[in-house]
């Protein structure tokens, strides 16, 4: 198959995961004419406001305008042809009274979340989908709950009697992010050495979204595309402000900290070897 018949679909719970996870891999796909698409399940209603230039209390209420600009904004960096909004609300960290709010993601019925994210699968056809792992990176529920929806999306895009509506299709290959513990190591290693705060590391052990280094399967060369990832973070200015210890690792460890992107193979109807340095391996 050509660049032109590649499609690349994203499932992610708010934005932001995006950038920081696959910005890379977002840009580098689109530069190639892969057609790249990502559902964002919530507009990340109740997250943080570190932008400086904004009065946290005027903004709060509006933070869902407010994120979708930024989403937005970082897609048109990264050359994403399509952003696709799920339609659910930011269901707030674990534990919090909100999660049991009915408008949020972690209370959605999921059949019915699946049904919203299969018609976008059968009207884009991607052969290789991306999203959370088991874990949801660290266990925040909108995390998780894309995690499931994404995986029943996967598997009953294909069964038109169970899901009506539109063409069936099936994917080929589904992945999730994976942050590899060597990596996080590392990294936590030449932060701590530069006396920088980060959270590669908690108290000595790798972050609760690191996984084994045996799961990750596929290595992404996104050299080319790190000042593109880079502006995209820049742009979730509310969530990702100067000063975080995402954009302190370029001050610290160079710009080849982000010149990787990793992924755990989780699903493949193609024969593609391990490691794979290409997530339409076996597709071309
Ligand atoms: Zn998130």
């Amino acid at each position: 198959m050509s660049a032109s018949e590649l499609s690349l679909l994203a499932v992610q719970p708010h934005p932001d995961d995006e950038s920081i996870g696959m910005g890379g891999t977002l840009a580098r796909y689109s530069a190639e004419g892969v057609r790249t698409t990502l559902v964002t399940a919530t507009r990340g209603e109740v997250g943080e406001i570190l932008d400086k230039e904004l009065d946290p209390k005027e903004a709060a209420p509006r933070l869902a305008t407010i994120r979708e600009a930024e989403l937005r904004k970082a897609m048109q960096i990264l050359g994403v042809n399509e952003i696709v909004f799920l339609g659910y609300e930011d269901s707030g960290m674990a534990g919090l009274p909100r999660n049991r709010e009915p408008q949020t993601f972690w209370q959605a019925g999921e059949e019915e979340a699946i049904g919203r994210l299969i018609q976008v699968i059968r009207r884009v056809r991607p052969q290789v989908v991306v999203t959370q792992n088991e874990f949801g990176g660290y266990a925040h529920p909108d995390h998780i709950k894309t995690h499931r929806v994404a995986i029943g999306a996967f598997f009953y895009a294909g069964d038109i009697k169970r899901f009506p509506g539109g063409e069936p299709f099936r994917p080929s290959k589904l992945y999730y992010n994976a942050f590899p513990k060597s990596v996080m190591r590392q990294l936590a290693e030449v932060m701590q050495r530069a006396g920088v705060a980060n959270r590669f590391s908690t108290d000595g052990e790798p972050p609760p979204f690191a996984v084994s280094d045996d799961r990750v399967t596929t290595w992404l060369d996104v050299r080319p595309f790190i000042d593109k990832k880079l502006a995209a973070m820049r742009a979730h200015r509310t969530q990702i402000p100067e000063d975080s210890w995402f954009l302190k690792l370029v001050d610290v460890v160079g710009a080849q900290a982000w010149a990787t992107e990793t992924y755990e193979r989780a699903r493949s109807s193609v024969d593609a070897p391990t490691p794979e340095d290409d997530l339409f391996a076996g597709l071309r």
